[in-house]
């Protein structure tokens, strides 16, 4: 791979300021990274967006951020737009991971880096880097936090002592995103010992990743799916006692079918249910007892590693890998810094998100 790069550095030198080619010699104050987030509606990419756009500004650089509402041709209208503007380098958290490839390959032909942030893009070759979080341990983390509130397993990874058998229903994320996959085969590994000895019971039978997928991530379509497996699995008088939810969003969607279902009322448990991000809406919901986990991948790192792999590019270097196995795109494996995830529970919130910054203690505990 150090003869490629060297090759692909060869091909990305000689040109001046504008748009890719060399860019060693340059100001930051002359380059431009193009940052393209997916959408606003979930907290985490603003927080992303945020992120990125003042540490990159900190260090003089000129910073073009876009979100594109979630819709593929606004994105791959932003990401054309960045590479016509003359980006030097290009950050980008694709919505569709497939729909990218005419843009990376004009990106290519410019001769600007591409980073995939957060979510892989796939089916091309022009991915030079991609930072994200270990996605696959987010599944078997998601999972474990399942069997450890139903009490199958403790949180030290020892056997528990209930026995099931549970009932359970399965999500997954939107099958586009790549990262989808990951979290799903993740839990799904996990899970399938206990489904496999009979203490889990996934009772609409519904387990494969198309079947219980959520396109685009959307709340609304979580609360009907669940809705609906109410109606469909539930009208016998039997309880549902564990979802996997796969990302906080979905949760509180889950969450208000469930509610409206009258689960959690008097005399009636509220099923574990599972998370991702460690959205404010969601904590709330964990400190508050309703909802059971969260897997907090903090944005801020997430940001830091995204500007050091730029600034290695904009310095004609090779950002440094931690993984160079696990992320082929189809086309590729592209080398990947990923970072650690964090499980938490109520007990784990002051000192997971409270004492590190990232939320106060007042936005926890304040009323819905
Ligand atoms: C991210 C998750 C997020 C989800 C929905 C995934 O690609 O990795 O952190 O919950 O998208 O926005």
């Amino acid at each position: 791979s150090g003869a490629v790069l060297a090759l692909s550095l060869a091909a990305c030198g000689g040109e001046g300021a504008g748009g890719g080619g060399d860019t060693s010699g340059e100001k930051p104050s002359d380059l431009t990274i193009g940052v393209s987030m997916p959408t606003q509606t979930s907290e985490r990419w603003i927080a992303d967006g945020n992120s990125v756009k003042q540490k990159l500004e900190a260090k003089g650089y000129k910073v073009d951020l876009q979100y594109a509402g979630d819709d593929i041709p606004t994105q791959s209208q932003q990401v054309d737009q960045m590479i016509t503007q003359g980006a030097d380098v290009l950050v980008i958290a694709a919505i569709d991971g497939t729909a990218l490839s005419g843009q990376l390959q004009a990106a290519a032909d410019a001769k600007i880096p591409v980073i995939a942030y957060d979510r892989l893009i796939r089916d091309s070759p022009n991915v030079n880097f991609y930072v994200s979080f270990d996605n696959y341990k987010v599944g078997v983390a998601q999972a474990t936090a399942l069997l450890v509130g139903l009490g199958l397993l403790n949180k030290d990874g020892s056997k528990g002592t209930a026995k099931g058998p549970f009932n359970i229903e399965l999500f997954a994320g939107s099958l586009d995103d790549n990262n989808a996959h990951f979290f799903f085969d993740g839990a799904m590994d996990t899970l399938k010992p206990f489904i496999d000895d009979k203490s889990l019971r996934v009772k609409s039978g519904q387990t494969a990743i198309e079947q219980v997928a959520i396109l685009r991530w959307q709340q609304e379509t979580a609360q009907k799916r669940m809705e609906d497996l109410l109606t469909s699995s539930y009208n016998d008088g039997s309880k549902v006692q564990g979802v996997l939810s796969p990302y906080d969003g979905l949760s509180r969607g889950i969450i208000t079918a469930l509610q409206n279902a009258g689960y959690g009322g008097s005399g009636s448990k509220m099923p574990v249910v599972t998370g991702q991000d460690a959205e404010i809406a969601s904590v709330k919901l964990i400190n508050d007892g309703v909802q059971s986990s969260t897997i907090f991948k903090d944005t801020r790192l997430l940001a830091e590693q995204a500007v050091i792999a730029a600034e290695a590019f904009l310095q004609e270097k090779e950002p440094q890998a931690n993984d160079t196995k696990t992320y082929d795109n189809g086309v590729k494996v592209v080398p990947s810094f990923l970072l650690p995830v964090q499980t938490v529970y109520k007990d784990d919130i002051k000192s997971a998100l409270v004492d590190s910054g990232y939320w106060t203690a007042e936005e926890v505990a304040s009323g819905q």
